[in-house]
């Protein structure tokens, strides 16, 4: 579906937030493609693993080995031709003829009636398919073990060559978003680098007359700039490319100047403030010469009111990519919201991540929590757990949408459905936990 942010859909009164979502995916799915269309050889790296980490990987990671090389045993205990288990008593008596250690593989043949001492991760030697347990056994004397058959079946006990990982077959497929045990897979195939898409490069800017940046002093009415420091540690969590472009005040040719310098040198714009009620008949004027954006109000809280869409490429931009842009509300905690709600996946999906989506859970709501159907919330809120060891979620305090104290001591979002209407005490919420562990 050909998609335009100006589309009489969006300009519906209230966006539903899944239609936000979708409508943003599209645009960015052409941007993808019109992108594909131009081609840019720089658009793929080579970096080394200490340098991969949040990066985006570019092309399927073929594994150069099987993992595990060899046959080798899961247990500490004593390895034998497991098809002595078909044909003897219900009492198997074996000599143990040597030791196998991991790393130190035993070089001989074992023989009928034998078996080796063996250490988990020891390769399996020649004429053994099958482990008993340590534990299942009885030492006979200083070289014999017996132990009952009926215990294990014939090559248990025992990792196969090539089951964790096949030579040749993708160890992580393109568009990993690379996590720390990606890097340590790498390295366990003796891998060193990987080719992982490009930094996208994102700029960000603050509007309002009233912003001052750090170091200034505050004079009547203004305030200090807090968005911009927000999402930068939200883009860097993404390990991208960040283009500060300051405070730029409320007037129309300073705010197009700003736009058009972003345009030139970023993939993402992402501006906050300027696009509430009153405010952005203005930015709108701006944006109808410079691209092709929607003002949005979504039926979401905080964050309803949102620009979105593309700036055209600015002449003598190479190559001339369109730039995305994010027009977000300027209260900080609506900045965060739509930021975590809509801004994150997109950058993902512009840059080839196969999954875009934070994961949620459940919790239960240790207290009521009012709530109108007709639009989605994002309230702030900690996880716990409660006596019985269920996870259980409790707000912090006010959830005004320019209060970042509350979003500061908060370590999830509870998030209430469009339909969903006033939540009880022992209800269960969705969650969405602000740190991932790994
Ligand atoms: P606006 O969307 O521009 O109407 O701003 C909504 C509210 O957020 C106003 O109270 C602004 O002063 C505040 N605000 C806007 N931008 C910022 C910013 N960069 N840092 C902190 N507060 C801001
Ligand atoms: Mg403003």
């Amino acid at each position: 579906m050909k998609h335009s942010p100006n589309s009489p859909m969006l300009l519906s009164t209230s966006l539903h937030v899944d239609d936000a979502r979708k409508a943003i995916s599209e645009l960015v799915n052409e941007l993808i493609d019109e992108s594909k269309a131009i081609g840019d050889p720089a658009d793929i790296e080579t970096v080394s693993l200490d340098q991969a980490l949040n990066r985006i990987l570019a092309e399927d990671l073929l594994s150069p080995i099987n993992v595990p090389a060899a046959d080798n045993s899961a247990m500490d205990g004593f390895a034998f031709d497991g098809a002595l288990l078909n044909t003897s008593n219900a009492e198997i008596t074996l000599r143990v003829i040597a030791t196998a250690l991991a790393g130190k593989p035993y070089e001989g043949q074992v023989g009928q009636g034998e078996c080796l001492k063996i250490m988990t991760g020891a390769v399996m030697p020649a004429g053994c398919d099958t482990v008993i347990p340590q534990e299942f056994t009885n030492p006979l004397d200083a070289d014999h073990i017996e132990f009952k058959r009926g215990q294990l079946k014939a090559g248990e006990n025992r990792r196969l060559s090539g089951e964790d990982l096949q030579l040749g077959k993708p160890a992580i497929t393109a568009g990993r978003l690379l996590r720390p045990s990606d890097l340590g897979l790498a390295a366990s195939l003796g891998i060193a680098t990987l080719k992982v898409k490009r930094k996208l490069r994102v700029a960000i800017l603050s509007s309002g007359d009233e912003l001052r940046a750090l170091g200034q002093p505050l004079d009547a009415g203004s305030i200090y700039d807090s968005n911009r420091y927000s999402l930068t540690g939200l883009l860097n969590r993404l390990n991208l490319e960040i283009i500060d472009c300051g405070i730029v005040q409320d007037d129309p040719a300073s705010l197009k100047q700003a736009f058009i310098a972003a345009a030139a040198r970023t993939d993402v714009l992402i501006s906050s403030g300027g696009v509430s009620v009153g405010e952005a008949d203005f930015t709108k004027q701006i944006m109808q010469e410079l691209g092709d954006v929607g003002f949005w109000k979504i039926a979401m809280r905080p964050g309803r009111p949102m620009a979105f869409g593309i700036l055209k490429p600015v002449s003598g931009k190479s190559p001339a990519r369109k730039t995305l842009f994010f027009g977000l509300p300027g209260n900080p905690v609506a900045v965060m919201v739509t930021f975590y709600q809509f801004v994150r996946a997109a950058l993902l999906q512009l840059n080839g991540a196969n999954q875009t989506q934070a994961p949620l859970t459940q919790a239960i709501s240790e207290a009521p929590i009012r709530k109108k159907p007709g639009r989605t919330e994002f309230q702030r809120a900690i996880i716990g757990r409660n006596a019985d060891g269920k996870p259980t979620v409790k707000l912090t305090g006010s959830q005004g949408a320019g209060i970042l104290r509350s979003m500061s001591e908060a370590n999830c979002f509870v998030i209430l459905g469009h339909e969903q209407g006033n939540i009880n005490a022992g209800e269960w919420v969705d969650v969405a936990l602000f740190d991932g562990l790994l």
